[in-house]
């Protein structure tokens, strides 16, 4: 079964007394594996469509289904449990805390889990190697450049080894080495650990590495 699959998905807000469409009769199929990215101009509804797919959102409208759920069918409670367990998220300012180290920031989902203190400790370590940063564990943020922050943010994304991972503008902060770093890394999650990408960004260099490339448009996928 796909990774990602969306049905007659509209999302509309209220604004005073008028509905706002925000995404339109939108169907989407996202292989397992795949790495597929989302373009479009400011405001229209790549975001929404993000926060839809990890649970963050409902829709108006229509069907999601990842992994196999239907998200309409988990209470608020069971879908965070579920977006801790499936769900990776890396964001354009990284979102780490500063004032955690870099092993202390990767470990944060982990403390949601039943694994043991030396369990955990393994799981970083391994987390912090992949993205190349084990001479870098017991940084913290402010000492660390954008690019490797991102990965440390990467690393904090694939700790819980995640089917999926949604990544939204992650080059948008980077300069081109940085950027070119963190696709390259995203090219290892995709190649050798089967990870399925889903990335918003207005970065060509960053479009180019997905395998699908989808543009939206005033709330319509093109
Ligand atoms: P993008 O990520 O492509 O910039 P968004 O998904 O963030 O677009 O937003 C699409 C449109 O939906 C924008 O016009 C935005 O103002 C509107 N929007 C997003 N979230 C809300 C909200 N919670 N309430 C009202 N309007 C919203
Ligand atoms: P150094 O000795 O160079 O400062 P260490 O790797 O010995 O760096 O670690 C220093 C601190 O970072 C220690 O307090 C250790 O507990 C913590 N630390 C190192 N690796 C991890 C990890 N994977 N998870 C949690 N804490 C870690």
């Amino acid at each position: 079964p796909p990774m990602v699959r969306l049905v007659g998905v509209s999302k509309t807000y209220r604004r005073g007394t008028v509905e706002v469409p925000v995404l339109e009769a939108v169907d989407l199929s996202i292989d397992t594996g795949a790495f597929e990215a989302f373009m479009g101009p400011s405001g229209s509804g790549k975001s929404t469509l993000l926060n839809l797919i990890s649970g963050l959102d409902r829709p108006t409208t229509g069907l999601v289904e990842v992994a196999g759920r239907n998200l309409a069918e988990m209470d608020d409670r069971e879908l965070s449990d579920w977006r801790a367990a499936h769900v990776g998220f890396v964001f354009q300012l990284y979102n780490l805390i500063p004032v955690l180290t870099a092993a202390e920031n990767v470990e944060l989902p982990l403390l949601l889990t039943p694994l043991s203190r030396a369990e955990r400790r393994r799981h970083v370590n391994a987390a912090l190697d992949l993205v190349g940063l084990s001479h870098r564990v017991s940084h913290r943020p402010p000492q660390m450049s954008g690019g490797e922050q991102q990965r440390v943010a990467i690393a904090r994304a694939i700790v819980t080894d995640p089917d999926l991972i949604i990544a939204d503008e992650p080059t948008g902060d980077l300069d081109r080495k940085a950027a070119e770093a963190v696709l390259d890394l995203f090219g290892v999650l995709h190649r050798d650990l089967h990870k399925t990408l889903v990335m918003v960004t207005h970065d060509p260099h960053a479009a180019e590495r997905a395998e699908r490339v989808h543009q939206l448009e005033k709330g319509v996928l093109q």
